[in-house]
């Protein structure tokens, strides 16, 4: 018979390993972990473009410089992880028009005024109707946002900086710094020193290219099979797959997930960004201080806005970066390369004039069609009713969840993932424990 592990992970991401690695510490160390992809970091992934290292996935550390130390942050140092500062509030000062010309600095403030408040006001109404948000509906509305410097700043809004509108965990509990990751190893670096602790190189514990595509679970184990055919048996299973892969269905559960589970899973929204990286032959956008970020103001919403040039992380390496999200990342990924870096180039020829090189290279990330993703992160409303998270990362008998999207205070962030592995080992632990007890005590009985 297949040897029994203690706990199958399921997912070497942030979480998974991070789960790991809270189990080995606890003297559970009978442990499998099987990935999908050839790699660990799941939405942490560095690639490497026009000579330097980019960020596919995650880029940011968030919430940093608070009262409480984000522990992502103190991962970040431990492992002399190289960052910059980041401040794309003043981006709000650079909104070009479709002629090139940047909105003066009053205009753009005074939109952003109005564009805050009738958020705030949104949310309260929100919050006293307690529904569920849905920012797409909203921008439609008679009152939502119409020019294209009103649409440029809801987008940003919505799709960027909540913490303007609302304060946000993160940046209540650590502090509202954001340093992006600058650092040839990758922003990986610090998962792989993570896994250092606890996996040797050549550790058999991990499996990398293991497809999970069924977990069979009782009240005595679970067993988990794999594409390729190999079936794995164990007391208990982390499920840290994101909630994208949760609501497609690549994994099939006997007997299924009950409805409550299955409800709550298909009421998480899933956000999709995009970053979209150009290189060019020279630098033709403005640089110095206040111009890491600028946007173009199109009556598009959300086309091709959010500009942010690689000049502070990698001086010289002339990469410019766009980030697309949800129905505009959609259609790109479905389109070619060579047709996005086309729509690319006319509106940065818009901003900047006809003269501009053409980009050399380009790199789009594909995170909604990557079946081991199918999406960036969560997105639960802000007045999120509690029970839904609850639910989400509620255990089914022997199967645990974990992940960014079971975290209550973090959900979406490399924290979130990082604390949710802490606390469903810490759970699942506790569960072992009482489980001996029991046993134990029925033992005693005889
Ligand atoms: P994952 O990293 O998704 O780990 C789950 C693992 O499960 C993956 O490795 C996957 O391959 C594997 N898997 C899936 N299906 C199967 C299967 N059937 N069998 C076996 N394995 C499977 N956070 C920040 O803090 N700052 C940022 O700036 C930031 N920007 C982001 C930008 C983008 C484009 C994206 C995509 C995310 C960003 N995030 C950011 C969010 C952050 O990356 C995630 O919250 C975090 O990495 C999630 O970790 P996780 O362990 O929950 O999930």
């Amino acid at each position: 018979s297949p040897t029994r592990f203690s706990v199958i992970i399921v997912g070497a991401g942030i979480s998974g390993i991070t789960a790991a690695k809270v189990l080995a510490e606890n003297g559970v160390e009978d442990v499998l972990i099987l990935e999908a992809a050839d790699r660990i970091g799941g939405r942490i992934r560095k690639e490497q473009f026009g000579g330097v290292t980019v960020e596919l996935g995650a880029g940011w550390i968030a919430g940093v410089g608070g009262k409480q130390s984000n522990p992502v942050w103190e991962l970040a140092r431990q492992s002399n992880l190289r960052t910059c500062f980041s401040d794309y509030s003043n981006a709000r000062y650079n909104i070009y028009d479709h002629s090139g010309k940047i909105f003066p600095s009053g205009i753009a403030a005074h939109s952003y005024q109005k564009a805050v408040e009738s958020a705030i006001q949104k949310l309260r109404n929100q919050e006293s109707s307690s529904s569920m948000s849905n920012p797409d509906a909203d921008a439609e509305t008679p009152s939502g946002p119409k020019t294209p410097i009103e649409l440029a700043i809801d987008f940003i809004l919505h799709d960027f900086e909540m913490a303007e509108v609302e304060p946000i965990s993160t940046y209540v509990d650590f502090g509202d710094r954001e340093f992006l990751v600058a650092d040839e190893r990758g922003y990986e670096h610090l998962l792989h020193n993570m896994a250092a602790t606890f996996l040797s190189t050549s550790d058999t514990r991990l499996k990398l290219n293991k497809v999970v595509g069924e977990l069979q679970h009782s009240r005595n184990g679970v067993s988990v099979k794999t594409e390729d055919g190999c079936v794995y048996e164990a007391n208990y299973v982390i499920l840290s797959v994101s909630i994208g892969v949760l609501q497609s269905h690549l994994i099939s559960f006997s007997p299924p997930l009950p409805r409550w589970k299955t409800e709550a899973i298909s009421n998480c929204d899933i956000m999709v960004y995009t970053k979209v990286f150009l290189k060019f032959p020279r630098k033709f956008w403005p640089c110095g201080p206040g111009k890491e970020f600028f946007i173009y103001a199109h009556e598009r919403r959300g086309y091709y806005t959010f500009w942010q040039h690689m000049e502070n992380a990698y001086p010289g390496s002339n990469i410019l970066v766009v980030t697309l999200t949800n129905g505009e990342s959609k259609r790109i990924e479905a389109q070619s390369d060579q047709e996005t870096m086309r729509e690319a180039m006319e509106v940065l020829r818009n901003m900047f004039g006809p003269d501009i090189p053409d980009a050399t290279d380009i790199l789009v990330p594909r995170w909604w069609n990557n079946r081991f993703q199918r999406g960036s992160y969560s997105n639960y409303p802000i007045y999120v009713n509690h029970q839904l998270i609850d639910d989400i990362k509620a255990p089914v008998g022997r199967i645990f969840f974990t992940g960014e999207h079971t975290s209550e205070k973090f959900s979406g962030y490399v924290h979130g993932g990082y604390l949710s592995g802490i606390d469903t080992s810490k759970a699942l632990l506790e569960e072992m424990r009482a489980d001996k007890e029991r046993k134990s005590s029925e033992n005693q009985s005889f």
